[in-house]
């Protein structure tokens, strides 16, 4: 009987130092990616994935919660159990536009813990093999020549592959045709089958394919050329001034994950974060790095916060509707 209430007493300590997080991370972590395996998102998450295992002693693995522009895979994390096994990424769309498109059952600023801001990308214009234009500003002729004929493939409404195209529209006069899919990894396949015109698409997702020469590249949505791919123009220089999008991704963790544990997993990401294998394969896919003092979740919180402030007005104002 004595030894018998020994091991319950044992059994219920071991529980509550789990419940605690002295023991995380006991298994498997999920980190649920909101788009299409294949994608930008998918892409960096896994790089992400692998490296924090190391550094947590357990697999992180990765899961593709899909549809409604990430809604469906952020309002996942939104309701997880708050104990670090559910974490998810995001980026500038899901956490930024996407409450000012739809009506969500979370709140990007206040359900989460931030737990590391990892990188930033722009978007390139890009178009399939064979479309009759040779440069941007060729493509802005056409579209505005053939009004709601050329198809852009988007990763939902209100992705950022959605909001760049609207931006284009309002710059450039034309009306494109949108086709949405469960993320700009599936758009990506129908583009170099030459399904679908164009996309406006994350470099971490074109950056490969226009290298092998699937697809062409004809602007960087940023001031300055990316590294990466340095012989295409910027916007400005392409003739399609100011259409800048950064598309920066981070991690978090739901409300009320114990501070314990978010430090540990944010120990995970920063370590990633200074892995040379990891910051080679970033800058390989035209990925910015931000500084370690701006990578922590009080800087992911603030960047988010100003973000939100900059962006709900004019996308409020741009009228993007799900349709
Ligand atoms: N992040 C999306 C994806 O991974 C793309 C987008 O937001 O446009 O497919």
């Amino acid at each position: 009987m004595y030894r018998l209430l020994i091991a319950v007493v044992a059994g219920l300590l071991a529980l509550a130092s789990t419940a605690h997080g002295q023991a995380f991370p006991s298994k498997q972590i999920t980190l649920v990616v909101p788009f299409a395996a294949g994608g930008p998102t998918d892409t960096l998450a896994r790089i992400m994935a692998e490296r924090m295992s190391r550094t947590l002693g357990q697999t992180v693995i990765v899961d593709n919660t899909t549809g409604a522009a990430g809604t469906v895979g952020v309002g996942r994390v939104a309701r997880a159990a708050p104990d670090g096994y559910t974490i998810g990424i995001g980026h500038w769309s899901t956490h930024v536009v996407n409450p000012a498109v739809y009506q969500l059952n979370y709140d990007v600023l206040k359900d989460f813990e931030p737990l590391g801001l990892i990188a930033t990308n722009p978007q390139i214009v890009a178009v399939r093999n064979g479309f009759p234009a040779a440069n941007l500003q060729e493509l802005a002729a056409y579209v505005k020549a053939n009004p709601d004929k050329v198809t852009a493939g988007t990763a939902g409404v209100g992705a950022a592959s959605h909001v760049a195209g609207v931006y284009f529209e309002q710059k450039t006069g034309g009306k494109l045709r949108f086709i949405p899919y469960r993320g700009a990894g599936p758009a990506m396949q129908d583009l170099m089958a030459g399904q679908i015109d164009m996309i406006f698409d994350q470099a971490a997702n074109s950056i490969p394919q226009i290298k092998a020469g699937k697809i062409r590249g004809f602007a960087i949505t940023a001031k300055t050329r990316l590294a990466a791919m340095p012989d295409i123009p910027t916007v400005d220089e392409a003739g399609a001034p100011g259409l800048y999008i950064a598309i920066w991704h981070g991690l978090w963790a739901p409300k009320g994950t114990p501070k314990d544990v978010t430090a540990k997993l944010t120990t995970a990401i920063l370590e990633a974060l200074t892995d040379a294998q990891v910051r080679e394969r970033f800058a390989a896919l035209g990925q910015d790095i931000p500084a370690p003092a701006q990578q922590t979740p009080e800087a992911l919180a603030a960047h988010h916060k100003a973000e939100a402030d900059l962006w709900w007005p004019l996308i409020k104002a741009a009228g993007i509707k799900i349709e």
